[in-house]
């Protein structure tokens, strides 16, 4: 797949292979079983640029395409999709949407640095009753002079324990249609009744921090709103859009690294005085997991092509998102298999990945939620 990447594309992938291989592969395991955030690799992240890649130069960022976007993340979660997940809020639901949607004073204020890594973000859209039905968010921002109190409780929410700045999504009118009576604001993580709860106990992803964040009374300037009010819902969802081209890479990476482990372990187990991978079964698995990775990534490419064509691109991202996190969950349940009894260990890094595949099903829009976009637009086309 390498003929179809630019030299930029090339560098950028080799790089940050270079630096997963030397700077996050060794505590991957040990952080999988403490929970522990990646904070001195996060912090090294944004040093190199990998904070705010798609962000341009001139905002702070490093100006890259989105396919050097998808290859970076794509080859963090290939070694370890927790330290993929949280780059890719940063970059596509943060960095993006302030892109897009920040004043001037904004940009310099939270962008610049958010996109250089110094200060994390987190995206908070969902709560407790409103997931999928994200329009139906009960969190409310109220008017009140120059500033807006906001009360509700946000869930899910990824980053949520270390970001500095939350970019949360409230209503502030109940009497427009559900979709278009919601604001976003940058509410700081250190504003006065905002509270963030105990880390959730995930399956996988575990290094990836996931809190509930409760907003009681908490009061933010209305300078700190981003977009128009009413603008909230489009720009989580436009957020959404790009987020999941960050998630099918994060999936892509996990599934080429399940395919290496599958590979490597199969060349070394002997049964039969044979190593395993001379059996026609194990063969046809690896060369399905391999066609389904590839497959995916192309994918992925697509996407992030169109994205940077101009223009909507959320059936092209939803259509990556779908497939390549199917892929994924498929292409890891096959590497244990691959392993035998060794594949349920912890001791191989395959039953880890098992885990940490499954919520890109979930996150940033379910599968059911993917298919439901993918039809609307062939049904409307
Ligand atoms: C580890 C993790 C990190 C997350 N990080 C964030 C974050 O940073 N910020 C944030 O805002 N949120 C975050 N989320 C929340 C995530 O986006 C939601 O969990 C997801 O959108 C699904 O919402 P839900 O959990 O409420 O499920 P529900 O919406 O209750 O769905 C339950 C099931 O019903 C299905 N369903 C729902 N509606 C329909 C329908 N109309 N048709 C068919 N099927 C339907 C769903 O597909 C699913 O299978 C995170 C979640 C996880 C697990």
């Amino acid at each position: 797949m390498e003929h179809l990447l630019t030299e930029e594309q090339l560098d950028v992938k080799r790089a940050v292979r270079e630096f997963a291989e030397g700077e996050i592969r060794s505590s991957v395991a040990a952080r999988d079983e403490s929970g522990e955030f990646p904070a001195d690799i996060m912090r090294r992240l944004g040093e190199l640029g990998f904070m705010g890649v798609n962000t341009p130069e001139n905002l702070g960022g490093t100006g890259m395409d989105t396919v050097c976007y998808a290859i970076v993340i794509e080859e963090l979660s290939r070694v370890d999709p927790a330290v993929g997940v949280i780059a890719s809020v940063n970059n596509s639901l943060i960095c993006y949407p302030l892109e897009k949607f920040a004043n001037a004073e904004q940009r310099e204020k939270w962008l610049r640095p958010l996109a250089a890594g110094k200060l994390l973000g987190a995206f908070a859209l969902t709560e407790p009753e409103s997931g999928s039905d994200a329009a139906s968010l009960k969190t409310t921002a109220v008017r009140d002079g120059d500033a807006y109190v906001l009360n509700g409780t946000k869930a899910f929410i990824t980053n949520g324990a270390n970001a500095q700045v939350h970019l949360v999504f409230a209503r502030t009118d109940k009497t427009v249609e559900k979709s278009k009576g919601i604001s976003a604001f940058l509410v700081p993580a250190g504003a006065q009744g905002l509270r963030v709860g105990t880390l959730e106990k995930k399956m996988g992803i575990r290094s990836s921090d996931c809190v509930e964040v409760n907003l009681q009374d908490v009061r933010v300037p209305a300078a700190n709103r981003l977009g128009k009010e009413g603008e909230g819902f489009k720009i989580a969802m436009l957020s959404l859009d790009s987020g999941r081209i960050g998630i099918a890479a994060q999936a892509v990476g996990l599934s080429q690294g399940a395919l290496e482990e599958a590979v490597k372990y199969s060349k070394q187990r002997v049964q039969f005085n044979r190593p395993i991978c001379e059996f026609q079964a194990i063969q046809f698995k690896l060369a399905d997991m391999e066609m389904l990775t590839q497959a995916a990534r192309l994918l992925v490419y697509a996407a992030a092509r169109k994205k940077d064509a101009g223009g909507r691109y959320n059936h092209e991202a939803a259509m990556a998102k779908l497939f390549a996190s199917d892929v994924v969950t498929k292409v890891t349940l096959e590497a244990v298999q691959i392993h035998g009894g060794a594949g349920y260990l912890m001791d191989y890094p395959v039953e880890r990945m098992l885990r940490d595949a499954k919520v890109t099903e979930i996150y940033e829009g379910t599968s059911e939620i993917q298919r439901f976009i993918i039809a609307r637009n062939v049904l409307s086309a």
